[in-house]
């Protein structure tokens, strides 16, 4: 498998001069203000290039930049997947790989978040049948360190052009690692193998607890934040009692924000991508980096197989969508006069009616008397869909 390092020199010739110029003037007084720490926090950007160099002796890693940040360092990406051929049959979206982009320490103090992705890529490494299984269905993209920099310049949450990258995506003129970052998002969404789930990850100093950052659906919709709920649910249950409920911080909720990365993918691509902020603490509670980054993966796998089991990808572009949500299955875009219900494996109907406009809900209880399920939604015309229902519900 390919492995490549772009040398540094190359890599800042990727960067406009132009835009260098236009900031920096404004530089040299105000850094001392805003640098608060000399030592990188405990991980600066040569820590990175030794774990890099570590990484790259494994077969399944690939390394690349992505772009060259203000300052002319590059913006490393560590990309794990197997060898196999990674599109599958082009007739068969089950086949294929699923992509995971994962980035962090868009603010150099959340050093905790580097150590959480590295965790992350010891695990997707290891030998183990997990990892190899892993590998062999999705590739992970990870960019531990979006912000080298801010890194090295001791900024706590600036790049070299006292910009916080965070909120600068509804700019006029981007800043060079918004750029590199944004560019890397529109290739993978134009190529065979789009985004499924764009993490990214924060630590605070305020909360001193796990969580993500929810969006409301009022910013995007019921279903997504459906969505939503179900991911968060899927990491928590492989990190019991680390991170918190979707609930505990409900963003969004007087409306679209425009500046975010994950602005980006809701604008973009809206429900096909699962982004979301994860906060870590940034306190000194912080820990368990290893269980972190081994739920996020594991959960953004779960999330993946359960959309590929809900999602009836097989059927025409008006098919309707079934979810699986804490409160129950909810059944989204039936067409008008078609018709659901869900059956006992000996076809003994359980529950049924017609789509409404706003999507249905049945709540597990009205389930339960059934061993195993089987639900079907029927279409006018068209044959019957089925989804298999998790048993032990
Ligand atoms: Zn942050």
């Amino acid at each position: 498998m390919l492995k490549m390092i772009v040398p540094l020199a190359l890599a800042a010739t990727l960067i406009g001069a132009a835009s260098i110029a236009q900031v920096s003037a404004a530089v040299p007084a105000r850094v001392a203000a805003y640098a608060d720490s000399a030592i990188q926090w405990g991980y600066g950007y040569d820590s990175l290039l030794r774990d890099l160099a570590i990484w790259r002796k494994h077969p399944n890693v690939r390394i690349d930049s992505i772009g060259a940040s203000s300052q002319g360092r590059a913006i490393w990406m560590v990309t794990i997947t197997d060898g196999l051929d990674s599109l599958g049959p082009v007739d068969d979206p089950s086949a294929r790989k699923h992509r995971v982009i994962i980035h962090a320490r868009t603010h150099p103090a959340e050093v905790q978040v580097e150590y959480i992705a590295n965790e992350a890529i010891k695990q997707l490494l290891d030998t183990g049948f997990a990892a190899e299984r892993l590998r062999s269905e999705f590739i992970f993209n990870i960019i531990p360190m979006y912000n080298p920099d801010g890194v090295e310049l001791g900024h706590s949450r600036l790049n070299a052009h006292l910009v916080d990258l965070e909120g600068d995506w509804n700019k006029q003129v981007l800043e060079p690692e918004v750029v590199a970052l944004k560019r890397t998002f529109e290739t993978f969404q134009a190529g065979p193998i789009p985004v499924d789930v764009a993490l990214n990850l924060h630590s605070d100093t305020v909360n001193c607890t796990r969580f993500f950052f929810f969006h409301a659906a009022l910013a995007t919709s019921g279903f997504y934040a459906d969505l939503e709920k179900n991911f968060i649910g899927g990491v928590q249950s492989h990190f019991p009692g680390g991170i918190r409920d979707w609930s505990y911080l409900n963003g969004w909720s007087d409306g679209f924000l425009s500046q975010y990365p994950e602005s980006f993918w809701w604008t973009t691509q809206r429900e096909k991508v699962m982004a979301l902020t994860y906060e870590d603490s940034n306190c000194p509670n912080a820990g368990g980096f290893d269980s972190t980054g081994r739920a996020l993966v594991l959960g953004a796998r779960d999330y993946v197989a359960g959309r590929m089991q809900a999602a009836l990808r097989k059927g025409p572009p008006t098919v309707s969508r079934v979810l699986l949500s804490p409160e129950g299955v909810r059944i989204y875009g039936g067409p008008p006069g078609s018709y659901w219900q869900v059956d006992d494996l000996l076809g003994r109907r359980l529950a049924g009616g017609s789509f409404g406009a706003q999507g249905i809900l049945i709540a597990w209880r009205e389930l339960r008397a059934a061993p195993t399920r089987i639900l079907s939604v029927m279409r006018p015309f068209q044959t019957t869909e089925r989804v298999r229902l998790p048993l032990n519900r």
